[in-house]
């Protein structure tokens, strides 16, 4: 059984992949609490102390389904669609139910693509089964405790896989010596590195889209749009 946020048809929003049609599975629990999360529903319970604003009822957002559930409702959704993103929360937290559930979908022939904060360390077997993992390490403006939220050992780990690429959120350019250092610091090479805009509405977006297309281009970074923000609005489900 998986802790299951939701289960949602889209587009990828985000990195390397932007653009592309797959279905999402939102895994529930995150080790980490980012003030400006946009999924805060899926780790945010009522009653925790978290300095996240916005709270949300366990009973609602936390599903507990069976693999055979999971890969009926992808099938629901859309019986063509062969790409899966999962995503959280934190879905490495879930590791021994994750590699099960990849394992049944490799073997009915879906592509993975596995989103993460870049904390945990997959096993070697889960690094064989998904296609693509988006490492997302958060910066201090996320104000977790830095200490749980950058991980050299991990970052290291997945800076030496071909299929794996980094996301950075920025808010502005003082973002960017921090990004350098986890670059230099970790081994990251420049074109696994996506640079994308802070900002939850259209409008935030396109405020700091040339400035950080500008950063990219000064940095050799690539430049990473949020179709979800900016072409279907945002919001949960999508
Ligand atoms: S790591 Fe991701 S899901 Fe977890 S709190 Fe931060 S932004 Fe939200």
């Amino acid at each position: 059984m998986l802790n299951v946020n939701e289960i949602f048809r889209s587009i990828q929003g985000e990195g390397k992949t932007a653009g592309k049609e797959v279905i999402f599975i939102r895994l529930s629990g995150c080790n980490l609490h980012c003030i400006w999360c946009d999924t805060p529903y899926c780790w945010n319970w009522n009653s925790t102390s978290f300095s996240h604003p916005v709270k949300f009822d366990v009973q609602n957002e936390l599903h507990q389904m069976s693999i055979d559930s999971i890969l009926d409702t992808l099938l629901s959704l859309d019986a063509q669609c062969k790409q899966v993103v999962i995503t959280g929360g934190e879905p490495l937290l879930q590791m021994k139910e994750l590699e099960l559930l990849c394992t049944r979908l490799v073997d009915s022939g879906y592509g993975i693509e596995i989103e993460t904060n870049g904390t945990i360390s997959p096993t070697s077997q889960l690094m064989l089964l998904v296609e693509q993992f988006n490492c997302s390490p958060k910066l201090k403006h996320s104000q977790n405790d830095m200490r749980v939220a950058n991980r050299p050992e991990v970052l290291k780990h997945f800076a030496q896989r071909p299929n794996v690429f980094f996301k950075f959120v920025i808010a502005n350019e003082d973002d960017i010596p921090e990004v350098l250092d986890l670059v230099k610091t970790n081994g990251i090479m420049q074109h696994q590195v996506y640079l994308m805009p802070e900002g939850q509405t259209k409008e935030e977006q396109e405020l700091k889209e040339q400035q950080v297309r500008s950063l990219c281009e000064k940095h050799s970074f690539n430049f990473s749009p949020r179709l979800h923000i900016t072409e279907l609005g945002g919001g949960r489900g999508i």
